[in-house]
């Protein structure tokens, strides 16, 4: 082995379980969450409705007027309720990335934008046309005068405005012409979309009217999820930077292109950042401080009296992870997080079968590294074009003979115009998945790598019988 490959840090030694499962209990409790938190966001959509109905709004319908304004308020109340949970979701409250993970808790705020939208585009029509059918006057002309006369209603035309460019700048195919930057940009204005949005909420009409209780249970969702939002994505990333007061210690090259980047800092037994795990980190250098990037933990952390050292492991994809290879020791870094679920904390089941390609391979070293398991109970498998491509390669031989995990180097193409995420041989040898882990039904299996390749190992796992709560998949992409 290439001593100088060798990882710098020296965590403690990893707990060797028994038989059983170890995890069960774990698991149960995390599903019990996962429940808790779907009853919360399904109730909290019921109870804006109950704060109309409490407030007699059912009456609307007995015109076609009322029944028109009145859909208008429930399209609105619901569609609000949706957006201050979708900021809920992004807002990174460990009790949700702890729960779903963070990835998770991205895809169902993705899921929540369009309807939220439509929501509140029905919510603006429906109320011009009710009030117009109330008043003699066409939609058009009704949503005109609403504009002029009515105090704070500007803000919230110019808040559906936002909120438009704010999804269709976020559809997959949209977003996928602009750099990260400009999207990122456009979606901070969410935010300025939810405060243009509230005054006309308190304002017009007598539901939230001064007094009423229902005033006080908006008054306090919203608050509660402004506070949310600034503590853990505002506060807790700027004080966990000042108390671990992080600085790059070494840049040492982990293969073409890729680089693995050292810090140290203080404190870094109170970040529960354990293996595979991942931060957002900012490098405080000229050109370099106002880029967040998400990069996973390559290595457990390693700790000692007071300080401690934390490692990634980067591969030159773009102009920012290439300037990464210029970073002078010293250099100070800002960290958000951990967040995730690609750890311990999701585990399951006894056995483990971890599979990485390319540079996703870095976050499976990690996890190796500190993730519980008997000798025999854990499969590895690090998939490459080529030998050159399979990062850490020698660090993961090191702990898998240490730790007594099986290891698969699987290099090579793909069969051309076949669906596989094997090598052109071992396909054509009629190998799956569950030919190098006999326990595969029942492991908990860990993938990372490009987007495309993941999907054909979750496929092949899902045939073989391993069920959705068992399959843990770190996305590298936004
Ligand atoms: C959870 C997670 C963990 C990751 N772990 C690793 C890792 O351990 N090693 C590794 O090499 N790569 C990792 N990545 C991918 C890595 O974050 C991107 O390749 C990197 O940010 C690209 O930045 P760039 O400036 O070189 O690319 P560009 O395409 O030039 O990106 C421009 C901007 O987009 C932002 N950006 C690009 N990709 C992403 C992204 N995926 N998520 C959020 N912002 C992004 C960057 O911060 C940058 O500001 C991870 C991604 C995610 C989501």
């Amino acid at each position: 082995m290439n001593p100088s490959n060798q990882t710098a840090l020296h965590p403690a030694a990893p707990r060797v379980i028994a038989a059983g499962n170890p995890f069960k209990e774990q698991h149960r409790k995390r599903m019990r969450r996962v429940d808790l938190l779907t009853v919360v966001a399904w109730a909290s959509v019921a109870g804006a409705l109950a704060l109309w109905l409490a407030d007699g709004g059912a009456d609307g319908f007995s015109s076609p007027a009322g029944a028109f304004a009145a859909a208008g308020i429930v399209a609105g109340l619901a569609g609000m309720d949706l957006v201050l949970l979708m900021l809920l979701l992004a807002a990174r409250l460990p009790i949700i990335d702890g729960a779903l993970g963070h990835d998770r808790a991205l895809e169902f705020h993705r899921k929540l934008g369009k309807p939220s939208l439509y929501l509140l585009l029905a919510h603006g029509v429906l109320l011009a046309v009710g009030y117009g059918l109330a008043e003699g006057l066409d939609p058009v002309s009704e949503a005109v005068a609403l504009w002029v006369q009515v105090p704070d209603m500007w803000l919230a035309y110019v808040s559906t405005v936002l909120f438009v460019a704010v999804v269709v700048t976020s559809l997959v195919a949209v977003r996928r012409r602009f750099p990260y930057e400009f999207w990122y940009a456009i979606h901070l204005l969410t935010y300025a979309a939810v405060l243009t949005s509230l005054p006309h909420q308190f304002s017009v009409g007598g539901l939230f009217a001064e007094g009423t209780w229902q005033r006080w249970y908006w008054l306090a969702v919203c608050i509660g999820t402004g506070a949310a939002l600034a503590h853990y994505r505002v506060l807790e990333p700027i004080v966990a930077t000042v108390r671990h007061q992080l600085r790059i210690t070494r840049v040492t090259a982990a293969g073409h292109g890729v680089v693995s980047v050292e810090m140290a800092g203080r404190h870094l037994d109170e970040l529960s950042g354990s293996g595979g795990r991942f931060f957002i980190w900012r490098f405080l250098a000229p050109g370099q401080w106002w880029h967040p990037h998400p990069f996973s933990l390559s290595a457990e952390p390693g700790l000692f009296d007071g300080g401690g050292r934390l490692r990634i492991t980067v591969r030159n994809l773009g102009r920012g992870s290439a300037s990464l290879a210029r970073l002078k020791p010293g250099t100070r870094v800002a960290i958000e997080g951990p967040y995730g679920l690609f750890s311990t904390a999701s585990r399951s089941r006894r056995h483990l079968v971890l599979i990485g390609a390319g540079i996703g391979i870095t976050p499976i070293r990690a996890l190796l590294e500190s993730t519980p398991f008997a000798p025999g109970d854990a499969t590895v498998i690090l998939r490459g074009h080529n030998q050159s491509g399979l990062y850490l390669a020698d660090e993961i031989l090191e702990l898998c003979q240490r730790r007594g995990a099986t290891l698969f180097h699987l290099t090579g193409r793909r069969p051309p115009g076949r669906q596989t995420w094997l090598p052109e041989s071992e396909a054509r040898s009629g190998y799956r998945l569950a030919s190098y882990s006999p326990n595969l039904a029942d492991a908990d299996v860990f993938v990372c790598g490009p987007a495309g390749w993941a999907q054909s190992v979750l496929d092949d796992a899902r045939r073989a019988g391993v069920r959705k709560e068992q399959l843990h998949y770190e996305r590298f992409d936004w």
